[in-house]
């Protein structure tokens, strides 16, 4: 979680375009609650499926570039082998 702690976390974002997916669910990831903001990114707290936690930034969340924690990526899709 160090990663985690090295983001800005005091600076909740006010601006117009910002917005809370704090209870959504993208593919097999629940968004748990706002995390922080590193740099242009803003990041939420995110659990998987598997129940890893780990930190989404809310623009791959929303273009549906995050949907698992990584764990879908390393585990063999059964479906392609026939
Ligand atoms: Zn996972």
């Amino acid at each position: 979680m160090a990663q985690l702690l090295a983001m800005d976390t005091r600076a909740y974002p006010t601006h117009s375009r910002f917005v809370d997916l704090s209870g959504q669910q993208f593919g097999d990831v629940k968004v748990k609650r706002y995390l922080g903001r590193r740099k242009e990114s803003i990041y939420f707290v995110c659990e998987c499926v598997c129940g890893n936690e780990f930190a989404g930034s809310s623009t791959d969340l929303r273009r549906g570039a995050t949907k698992s924690c990584g764990c879908h990526k390393r585990a063999p899709k059964k479906e392609k082998q026939r």
